[in-house]
């Protein structure tokens, strides 16, 4: 079989018809197949939708990416000016507006869908004090808005003997404002913070009254129920974490509480001094209560030792004294001797005089027993009128001498040079002289009471002395003096 041969411009015809129908085909097959999204909004609304270096950006920009991704749907931006983006929607296609406010006009040609985020819009001023004195928006008074925007028609609704100066962006609208164009301005409360935040005088224009808030919405072109249903269906598949994470990203609306660096070293220098004062403070406290029970338990010692009448040992103290060392040296070195001196007929000056006075005798004799025998190891009152003292003596003869002192000199005298009364009293002088240290209080001071009641029975104003070795070995007392 042969073929005809084919004429060749006949040949090109065939194969660009072919060409354009397999090309025809196939867009036509994506077009139908399309499901593209056109997202439709301002280029100049910072920070919700514009364009940097050629680039889509801004909130609604994320919210609708993110709509795209977890609707698995293609998604294409159309940012221009506000009035424009308005248009679009009255043009065929799967277009959604990425966010407006509701107006009853917008709603002849929209279909709005659900309630994204939230938008306040301010009165802006010049910050200068002419324009600050002026509250809210006078008849005639210029006032710039966005063309098209809720602004516009919120002021020529409100304020329709206001001169409305309209500009084609907030851009063009802040720029106007910044370039002394106008005085005024009705703007988005955080878009003109975002562009204000870029002037380097960050406050030439502030807010002096808030006009409105109200949730920004998705919309559809009108009447578009399917798209409606499918925005709204896709619109609750956005995770609210995911709506607040973009909503914190440019609007910073949660206020992060951060504690700054130097609060934490602070509160731990403040806790680490307070603790220290405290503690100090308590040390101080203890030991103040330390000295003072320390004082008060010396006090009561005192007072337990201590002969309340004539302030001198009383029986225990003499007992406590007996057992210091010093004693144990003496007695050990021989050089110590016990005297029991008992008043005599003390009962008559009680009972002729009175009480009061043989008090007056005892405190009197106590008196000069501490002031002239200062050397003396231990003076004490044993009970009624009866003393104890504990000498030391180095030799026999000092031992007679002081006896005699005692008796003869330092007893009468004291209560007849301060009272007028002759006072005398019998003594008993144990000389311990002997190594053995292991004798106790009680048997020292028998045997010295058993010498006083010797001088006693030989006449009374006497004194006896005996030596503890020479009563050991029973011999007789080697000295009695009357
Ligand atoms: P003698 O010469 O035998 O020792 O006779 P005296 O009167 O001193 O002895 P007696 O034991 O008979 O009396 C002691 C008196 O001492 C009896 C008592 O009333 C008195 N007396 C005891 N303690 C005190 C006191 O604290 N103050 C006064 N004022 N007298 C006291
Ligand atoms: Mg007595
Ligand atoms: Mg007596």
């Amino acid at each position: 079989m042969t073929l005809m041969p084919l004429h060749r411009p006949a040949a090109g015809i065939f194969i660009i018809t072919l060409l354009c129908a397999v090309f025809f085909s196939r867009y036509a097959m994506s077009a139908f197949d399309d499901k593209t999204l056109t997202v439709v909004n301002s280029h100049s609304w910072k920070p919700f939708a514009f364009v940097e270096n050629g680039e889509p950006k801004g909130l609604l920009i994320d919210y609708w990416r993110v709509y795209g991704e977890v609707n698995n749907v293609p998604v294409q931006f159309v940012l221009s000016d506000w009035n424009q983006s308005l248009e679009h929607m009255t043009e065929p296609g799967r277009k959604v507006h990425a966010g407006l406010l509701y107006s009853s006009s917008r709603d002849h040609y929209l279909d709005y869908t659900l309630p994204l985020f939230e938008i306040s819009s301010s009165l802006y001023v010049l910050n200068d004090s002419e324009q600050l004195k002026i509250k809210g928006i006078l008849p005639g008074m210029e006032v710039g808005v966005v063309r098209g925007g809720y602004e516009e028609e919120y002021i020529k609704y409100h304020y329709p003997d206001a001169k409305v100066i309209s500009f084609n962006n907030n851009a063009k609208l802040i720029e106007a404002a910044l370039n002394g164009e106008i005085t005024r301005m009705v703007i988005d409360t955080q878009v003109a913070t975002y562009y204000l935040s870029q002037d380097p005088d960050l406050h030439r224009f502030v807010p002096i009254e808030s006009l409105y808030t109200n949730m920004i919405y998705a919309a559809v072109s009108e009447g578009d129920q399917a798209l409606r249903d499918e925005i709204i269906t896709g619109i609750g598949k956005i995770p609210e974490a995911e709506s607040a994470r973009i909503e914190q990203k440019w609007l910073n609306t949660k206020q992060v509480f951060t504690i700054p660096n130097w609060v934490l070293p602070l509160v731990l220098t403040v806790i680490v001094i307070v603790a220290l004062s405290y503690i100090l403070l308590l040390r101080q406290t203890v030991q103040r209560k330390t000295r003072h029970i320390k004082a008060v338990n010396r006090k009561l010692e005192e007072y337990a030792f201590t002969d309340s009448l004539t302030g001198l040992l009383n029986r225990r103290g003499l007992e406590q004294k007996f057992e210091t060392k010093k004693i144990k040296t003496l007695m050990k070195n021989q050089q110590l001797v016990l005297l029991v001196i008992d008043l005599d007929y003390f009962k008559q000056i009680n009972d002729t005089l009175g009480h009061l006075k043989g008090d007056e005798v005892l405190v009197c004799l106590g008196k000069a027993f501490k002031n002239t025998l200062q050397e003396a190891v231990a003076i004490s009152r044993l009970g009624g009128e009866e003393f104890c003292l504990l000498l030391e003596v180095k030799s026999r003869h000092q031992l007679d001498t002081v006896m005699e002192y005692i008796h003869r000199r330092l007893i009468p005298s004291a209560s007849q040079h301060e009272l007028g009364l002759h006072v005398t009293a019998s003594i008993g002088a144990l000389l311990i002289d002997t190594q053995k240290t292991d004798c106790s209080l009680d048997m020292l001071l028998h045997h010295a009471d058993q010498l006083m009641y010797r001088a006693k029975e030989g006449g009374r104003n006497r004194f006896v002395i005996q030596s503890l070795s020479s009563k050991t070995k029973q011999v007789r007392p080697f000295c009695v003096v009357s």
